[in-house]
């Protein structure tokens, strides 16, 4: 599925007299198959741009086409995963990703052989009968992803899912995204405001600055998978990112690249 966004813009009315503006004229491209990072500030309208994507919000200016038609609300096309896991508490993690099915009119043997292939493809067939408050947060946020994935999206929109993570658990998480991607040659929408994250993930990086929220910049991240951290090539990305967002690293920048030239 290719997305258009074209000179979208969002206005948040406050009161009856003001308004907010959290986009302004936003157009780009999302291709089929691309794993895209929306990477910057808290503020700057990402959760927004996300969720204009999704059909829960609609622009105030322009408009967002999917496969040439504009997006007319929610559909099962896209799936979406959020920061807070969302989980129904009362429901066993098997049950939590079967949610979905259930409305779908297909047999009960069929959402079984759905929910199982997702269970063992995040790696939860041992807690699937467990509940929610049994597992952990790294567990919640895979249940939420097997939960998007089982409904067949050809575009998965994810919204700093990994944020209320501990950083260990986020890398393996992000070596699991991966992998899932890979596997399941869906396109990824995933928003982040972690430098690093964004590198590690991305095809294409839209950074977005505030006031009003638009995209400054699109960096194309042309290293292979798996990828190293502590790469030079992914190290230079880093900096030139963090340096266009005024996080003063020219420096170190600057001195990395006089040790190359020695
Ligand atoms: P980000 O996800 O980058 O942190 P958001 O998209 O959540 O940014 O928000 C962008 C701006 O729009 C913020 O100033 C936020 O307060 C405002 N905003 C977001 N949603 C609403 C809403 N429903 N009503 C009013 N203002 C909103
Ligand atoms: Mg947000």
């Amino acid at each position: 599925m290719s997305i258009e966004i074209k000179n979208v813009s969002k206005y948040f009315n406050i009161n009856r007299k003001t308004y907010l503006k959290a986009l302004s004229d936003v157009s780009m491209s999302i291709h089929q198959g691309e794993f895209l990072c929306l990477l910057g500030p808290s503020g700057c309208g990402k959760s927004t741009l996300l969720r204009l994507i999704a059909g829960i919000e609609t622009p105030t200016k322009g408009e967002i086409r999917s496969n040439g038609k504009v997006l007319k609300g929610l559909d099962t096309s896209r799936g979406f995963v959020f920061q807070e896991y969302s989980l129904f508490h009362w429901r066993t993690v098997r049950k939590n990703i079967q949610f979905g099915l259930e409305n779908k009119g297909i047999s009960r043997q069929e959402q079984n052989d759905i929910t199982d292939h997702y269970l063992d493809l995040v790696g939860l067939t041992d807690v699937a009968n467990a509940y929610p408050s049994q597992i952990s947060g790294g567990m919640k946020q895979r249940v939420a992803l097997a939960r998007a994935l089982c409904l067949k999206p050809e575009t998965l929109l994810m919204d700093e899912p990994f944020g209320a993570l501990d950083a260990m658990t986020r890398l393996k998480l992000q070596d699991e995204l991966i992998r899932v991607y890979q596997k399941e040659k869906i396109t990824i929408v995933f928003v982040t405001h972690d430098v690093e994250e964004a590198v590690y993930l991305a095809d294409r990086i839209a950074i977005m600055g505030a006031r009003p929220g638009h995209v400054k910049q699109i960096v194309d991240v042309a290293i292979e998978r798996p990828r190293i951290r502590t790469d030079q090539h992914f190290s230079e990305i880093r900096s030139d990112i963090l340096s266009s967002f005024g996080l003063g690293v020219e420096k170190s920048v600057t001195e990395e690249k006089q040790k190359v030239s020695v």
